[in-house]
C-alpha cells in the first residue's frame, strides 16, 4: 500500500518563497563591492530572482546549463543563486582565490554558459575569458553609473540588464532531481572534480542542517555568513537561512578582523559561520582593539579543524558558544557539529575544550563509518584511528563526468580522505588527512594535533606540521611557525610549551620560522607547497 500524500517537489525555489511569504521583511544587509552598506528583504530578493530567472530564460538558458557566478557574498549573488535555479539552471560558483588557468580549466569543464562577475574580478577575466568560448554574457554586478570600461565581450550592467524583465514570470519547472548547483573541489591533489548539487539535495541538506543540535538557526538570528558561497556550497547557508527566517548579513569583499567586528556589532549578529583562519583574525583583532561580542551566541567554525585556543578565547573571553563543524563539498558540505548531548553536558575546564575541539556527530541524514584498510569497522574508542566514510542524500553519489569514481563503493560509502577516531559517546575528531598524517615508524602522528597544540602558545600566530622523510623512521615532524608581530620566538621555547602535552615519539624535531604559510583557495594550509619548499631540509 502506498501513502496518500501529496507530492511536493522539493524545489529550491520553494525556499524563497518561502522566506518571501512567511519572512518577506526580513533583512538582507550586505556591504556592497561599490562600498556602502544596502538593505534588502527576502520579498524583494524574490521580485528580482524572479526578474533574473525571466531575463536568464529570454537569454536562451534552458533547464540544465550552468550558469557561473565569480562574486562575493553579497545580495545581488543571493539573488543570482535563485535567479538561476527559478530558471531551471544550474548555478555554478567559481572561486577568485583559485590561479586563474584553474578557473578557465573549471569554467571549460562546466561548459558555464553564462557569467554573473563582481567588479573586483574583471581584470581577471579580461585574462582568462578568451580561453572559454562558452560564455556567451558576462553580467557585471553594479548599475550603469559603475560600469567600467572593460573589454570583455558582451559586458553588460547587472541592474539595467535586470530592469529589462517585467516580473510577470512563474519559476520553470524542473524535476527534484535535477542538477540545481555545482561546484568544483579545490584539487590539492589532481584536476579540480565537479560535484552537482541536485535540487532535493539542497532541501533535505537544509533540514539536516537546521536542527537545534545542528546550526538552529530560529527566524530570530541574524546571521553573518562569512563563509563565500563559492566554498562549499556556502556551507548551505543561502538555503537554510531563508528556510528558518533568519535575517542574513553579507559581508562583501571585506574579511579582515576589523571589517568582521564593524558587522558583527552594527548589525547585532547573533550566528556566524567560518573557517579558522577568519576568525583568528577576528580575535588578533579584539586583543588589539580590547573589542567585545555583547550579542553574538554561536559561531560554527569548520572547513578545517579550529584550534583549541580560538575555542577557548571565544568561550572564555567573550562568552561566545564555538560549534565546531566538519564537512566537504561532497557533502553539501555539513558532516558532523559538535553540540552538546546530554552524555557530556556536564563537562567543564579542560575536558569541555576537549570535545569542543573535536568535529562533533553527525546530524539525521548523514551515516558515518570508520573503518581499517580492509573495511573492518574500527572501535569507538576515541584512539583508533580509521577511513572516515559518509553516506547520506545529500553527499555525491559521484563526480560530474565520472571522475574519481574509485571514491565511491558498492554500498554507497564514499571514502573522505579523511582519516578520524570515534569516542563512546559518538564524537568523531578528524586525526588528518589521510596524505597528511606522519607515518613514524609504522606509527602515524596527527599533523593537526600538533599544530592545533603549538598555536595555543601566546607568541605563534599560525603553525603547520609536515613529515619530513627519515632514514630510521620514516618520516619525522617539522614543525613551520609564523611568529606573531614583534614576538621574539625561540625553538626552545616553543618546543618547552609542547613538551609533556604531547606524547614524546609526537616531539616535532625541528622547528622553522616563516613569515608566512601558504594557503588553498579555500584558506586551508597548502601542505603540498610546504612539503616542496622543505624537501631538502635536514632534520637535526
Ligand atoms: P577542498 O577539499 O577543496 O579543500 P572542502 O572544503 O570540501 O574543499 O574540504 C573538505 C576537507 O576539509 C575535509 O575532507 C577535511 O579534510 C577538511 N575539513 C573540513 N572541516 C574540517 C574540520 N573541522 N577539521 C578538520 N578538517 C576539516
Amino acid at each position: 500500500m502506498k501513502g496518500l500524500m501529496q507530492r511536493w517537489p522539493l524545489l529550491c525555489s520553494k525556499v524563497i518563497d518561502h522566506a518571501a511569504d512567511c519572512h518577506g521583511n526580513r533583512e538582507i544587509v550586505s556591504r556592497s563591492v561599490e562600498g556602502p552598506i544596502h538593505r534588502t528583504t527576502y520579498a524583494q530578493v524574490r521580485e528580482r530572482s524572479r526578474r533574473l530567472a525571466q531575463r536568464l530564460v529570454a537569454e536562451g538558458i534552458r533547464p540544465g546549463t550552468r550558469v557561473a557566478t565569480l562574486a562575493w557574498n553579497t545580495w545581488r549573488h543571493l539573488e543570482c543563486w535563485y535567479g538561476i535555479v527559478g530558471a531551471g539552471a544550474v548555478y555554478h560558483t567559481l572561486n577568485p582565490r583559485l590561479f586563474p588557468e584553474q578557473i578557465a580549466w573549471i569554467m571549460n569543464d562546466a561548459e558555464d554558459a553564462l557569467l554573473f562577475a563582481d567588479l573586483t574580478f574583471l581584470p581577471l577575466l579580461e585574462a582568462i575569458l578568451p580561453k572559454v568560448p562558452s560564455i556567451r554574457k558576462v553580467v557585471v554586478l553594479t548599475d550603469g553609473a559603475h560600469m567600467p570600461q572593460t573589454n570583455l565581450p558582451n559586458a553588460v550592467p547587472y541592474e539595467e540588464w535586470l530592469a529589462e524583465a517585467d516580473g510577470d514570470f512563474r519559476w520553470v519547472e524542473v524535476d527534484e532531481e535535477d542538477a540545481a548547483g555545482m561546484c568544483y573541489t579545490s584539487g590539492t591533489t589532481g584536476n579540480p572534480k565537479g560535484v552537482v548539487y541536485s535540487h532535493r539535495s539542497n532541501i533535505l541538506h537544509s533540514f539536516i542542517a537546521l536542527p537545534g543540535d545542528a546550526m538552529g538557526l530560529t527566524a530570530r538570528d541574524r546571521v553573518l555568513a562569512v563563509v563565500p558561497l563559492f566554498h562549499a556550497n556556502g556551507w548551505g547557508l543561502a538555503f537554510s537561512c531563508p528556510m528558518a527566517g533568519a535575517s542574513m548579513v553579507l559581508p562583501g569583499p571585506k574579511l579582515d578582523g576589523a571589517s568582521v567586528y564593524e558587522l558583527l556589532t552594527s548589525e547585532r549578529i547573533t550566528f556566524s559561520a567560518a573557517v579558522p583562519t577568519v576568525w583568528l583574525m577576528l580575535l588578533q583583532h579584539l586583543e588589539k582593539t580590547g573589542g567585545t561580542l555583547p550579542d553574538l551566541k554561536r559561531v560554527v567554525i569548520g572547513g578545517a579543524a579550529c584550534p583549541r585556543a580560538v575555542v577557548e578565547a571565544f568561550q572564555n573571553t567573550y562568552g561566545v558558544e564555538v560549534i565546531h563543524a566538519w564537512g566537504m563539498t561532497e557533502m553539501s558540505p555539513l558532516g558532523t557539529l559538535c553540540t552538546l548531548k546530554p552524555e557530556v553536558e556536564h563537562f567543564e575546564g579542560a575536558a569541555l575544550l576537549d570535545l569542543r575541539s573535536k568535529q562533533g556527530h553527525p546530524p539525521f541524514g548523514v551515516e558515518m563509518t570508520i573503518t581499517g584498510d580492509d573495511g573492518t569497522p574500527r572501535p569507538r574508542d576515541g584512539r583508533t584511528f580509521g577511513r572516515l566514510k559518509v553516506r547520506g542524500p545529500a553527499i555525491s553519489s559521484g563526480y560530474y563526468k565520472g571522475h574519481g569514481a574509485e571514491l565511491f563503493d558498492a554500498d554507497g560509502w564514499f571514502d573522505t580522505g579523511d582519516v578520524a577516531h570515534m569516542d563512546e559517546h559518538g564524537y568523531m575528531q578528524i586525526t588528518d588527512r589521510a596524505k597528511d598524517v606522519i607515518k613514524s615508524g609504522g606509527e602515524w602522528i596527527s599533523s593537526i594535533d600538533l599544530e592545533n597544540l603549538a598555536v595555543g602558545h601566546p607568541d605563534v600566530a599560525e603553525a603547520a606540521v609536515i613529515g619530513l622523510a627519515h632514514p630510521r623512521w620514516d618520516e619525522r615532524p617539522l614543525l613551520v611557525v609564523v611568529p606573531k608581530d614583534g614576538a621574539s620566538l625561540t625553538k626552545e621555547a616553543i618546543l618547552a610549551f609542547m613538551e609533556g602535552k604531547v606524547a614524546k615519539w609526537w616531539m616535532p624535531d625541528d622547528v622553522v620560522f616563516v613569515e608566512a604559510i601558504p594557503h588553498t583557495a579555500a584558506g586551508k594550509i597548502r601542505k603540498t607547497e610546504l612539503r616542496d619548499r622543505f624537501c631538502d631540509y635536514r632534520l637535526p
